[in-house]
């Protein structure tokens, strides 16, 4: 009980201190709202470059593997050249082994081409009926990394279509899909 009694006169006197302070400046919690900036289309808007990358993630999505999910993921790259580049999800009997159809599509992107920049990356995904999805498909977490690494490494905005039979989504840069993002700025 000895030891207890300066402890709670320490918390007396802080008490005391608190009421002395404005409470105002005591309110260290704020909330703030963070927004991101995209915008929608109908697929009949889209310019006849964007029609053709969408409809190269579309047809990607045939070439899908995907035995476990029946989930078929295309996406398609188009490098600063010019040169259209597309993957689909590979899956494996050992979930975790399997990889994205982003992920796969920038990953050969930039093993192929190293020195190109990625404008521009569209994701098209047919479902389970094999139809494809009427809205727009948005990548995972570990893709929206993996698209900040390939823009940040090539210092050039990546613009984002997810594409549905309705509506597209654009997004003109990663972190409009990744906010707060960890970059090698933090290493
Ligand atoms: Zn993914």
């Amino acid at each position: 009980m000895k030891n207890l009694a300066p402890s709670l006169v320490s918390l007396a006197k802080n008490a005391y201190i608190c009421r002395q302070i404005n409470p105002k400046s005591l309110t260290i919690m704020q909330e703030k709202v963070l927004q991101i900036r995209y915008r929608t289309y109908v697929p009949q808007e889209m310019s006849a470059a964007d029609v053709e990358l969408i409809n190269a993630a579309r047809q990607a999505t045939y070439r899908s593997y995907a035995p476990y999910s029946h989930f078929s993921v295309g996406a398609a790259a188009r490098l600063a050249d010019g040169t259209l580049v597309s993957g689909s999800n590979q899956e494996n009997a050992a979930y975790p082994s399997g990889l994205c159809a982003e992920r796969t599509t920038l990953f050969y992107a930039n093993s192929r081409y190293p020195d190109q920049a990625v404008e521009a990356l569209a994701i098209a995904a047919r479902g389970t009926d094999g139809a494809f999805l009427n809205q727009p498909i948005p990548p995972c977490g570990a893709c929206r990394q993996v698209m900040l690494e390939v823009q940040s490494r090539h210092q050039h905005p990546m613009r984002i279509l997810l594409c549905g039979e309705e509506v597209i989504y654009e997004v003109a840069c990663v972190e409009d899909l990744l906010p707060f993002t960890f970059n090698s700025s933090f290493l």
